[in-house]
């Protein structure tokens, strides 16, 4: 009855083992858990203010497909001030979360054959959506020593005359590196004389610790005019319920094509979130931002501390995101193993490293309280502990 098509596609382990854990929370288990992907924390009040006023305004209908003008202009104005990118309402859209975007954007320009470069570890979505594309994905490796970045070297020994796009995401999910200006004008040199699109995945632009964010469209024109830039506000500003993502591109006939694909299957994004997500965009959230990210650091200190002192365990310090790549390699070379054990013996949520296509490494979210991160590690020692015992 199923397509080869939807056979080949995996459930997203990231949610899979959210579910799990939220139900086995449920059932009235003391798990912790360090799998999702959101803020802990409440969405901005003047973010939620704007929505109720859109209720209260029964901004309730249909909406333009790609967003309401207001919205696109605060996203135009956002990626001026904060990227330094100009774009024009027709080279925007505004979609059901960054995923969405994601989906429409390989949709619209992935063929049968196309190689798709993703570096790995990857945020688990990429591969799936390319095959489900009909794409083949071509991963470049990258390793701790090399804070989990590609090299121009490894970029130029992967292109081929099929490749047709590179998955960037800066900071990263799962490893929180950042590539720095330099790292990217290095990128954009290989990538010169080809018709290679970037796909430039920015979701944790307002999450740095150290270092700086440099968006890839913004190192040259010609990175400018291959790069669709892809952020939302799920991260950001806890949005991760309400579904807004966007997408920006140079190429305004590329942005047609995915709102026409928009047009037949999901129409507008929901109305009151669209109200809502302009003072996400436009710096009246800023404060709350602000405090989120600095609670993010002292989260991330500690919780690098606590894992660096446990015997069999490393991780390097992420520049940005929330996540901790942590190498399980003395230990365990079976990721997912090591995962399903933590959670079965010790009640703890990580998700295996596999996932993310790396082996040997598990990603533990510290978007949750220092409490629950202190509690967490402390079991995760004990297990250790006991594995090497
Ligand atoms: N990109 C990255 C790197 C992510 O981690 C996520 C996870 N939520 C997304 C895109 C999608 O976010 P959303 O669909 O909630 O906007
Ligand atoms: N992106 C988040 C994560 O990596 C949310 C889950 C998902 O969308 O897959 O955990």
């Amino acid at each position: 009855m199923l397509t080869n098509r939807i056979n080949t596609l995996s459930e997203s382990i990231t949610i899979a083992i959210t579910t799990l854990a939220q139900e086995l929370k449920a059932e009235g288990k003391d798990i912790l858990s360090f799998s999702a992907g959101e803020p802990d924390f409440g969405t901005p009040q003047v973010i939620k203010d704007a929505a109720i006023k859109a209720i209260n305004e029964d901004f309730t209908k249909y909406t333009a497909v790609d967003g309401i003008p207001e919205l696109k202009k605060a996203v135009a104005d956002k990626l001026k001030r904060d990227n330094g990118l100009i774009y024009a309402p027709n080279q925007i859209i505004v979609n059901n979360g960054a995923k969405h975007s994601l989906f429409n954007l390989f949709s619209a320009t992935i063929d049968k054959g196309d190689e798709v470069i993703i570096p790995s570890p990857y945020w688990v979505t990429y591969p799936e959506l390319v095959k489900y594309c009909g794409g083949t994905v071509v991963e470049i490796e990258t390793h701790d020593y090399s804070a989990f970045k590609i090299t121009p070297e490894q970029l130029k020994d992967a292109i081929t005359p099929k490749t047709k796009m590179l998955v960037l995401t800066t900071p990263s999910n799962p490893t929180g590196s950042i590539y720095s200006k330099e790292e990217l004008v290095a990128i954009a040199k290989v990538l010169e004389g080809t018709d290679i699109i970037v796909a430039s995945d920015e979701m944790y632009e307002k999450l740095i610790y150290d270092g700086t964010f440099t968006s890839a469209a913004a190192v040259s024109d010609d990175m400018f005019k291959r790069t669709v830039t892809i952020n939302g506000l799920s991260k950001s500003v806890a949005m991760t319920g309400w579904r807004f993502g966007y997408m920006a591109a140079y190429d305004s006939e590329l942005i047609k094509a995915t709102k026409k694909l928009q047009s037949q299957s999901t129409s507008n994004i929901n109305s009151i979130t669209q109200r809502a997500a302009i003072p996400g965009l436009d710096g009246s959230a800023d404060a709350d931002i602000e405090m989120m990210r600095v609670q993010f650091k002292v989260r991330r200190d500690e919780a690098v501390e606590l894992f660096n002192a446990i015997d069999g365990l490393s991780v390097l310090k992420p520049d940005g995101a929330f996540y901790l790549f942590v190498n399980i390699k003395e230990i365990s070379n079976d990721s997912l193993k090591f995962a399903k054990d933590l959670l079965a013996q010790k009640e703890v949520a990580v998700v295996p490293g596999i996932g993310f296509g790396s082996e040997g490494y598990f990603r533990f979210s510290f978007a949750t309280d220092i409490k629950s991160i202190r509690t967490g590690i402390k079991r995760i020692e004990e297990f250790v502990k006991e594995l090497k015992a």
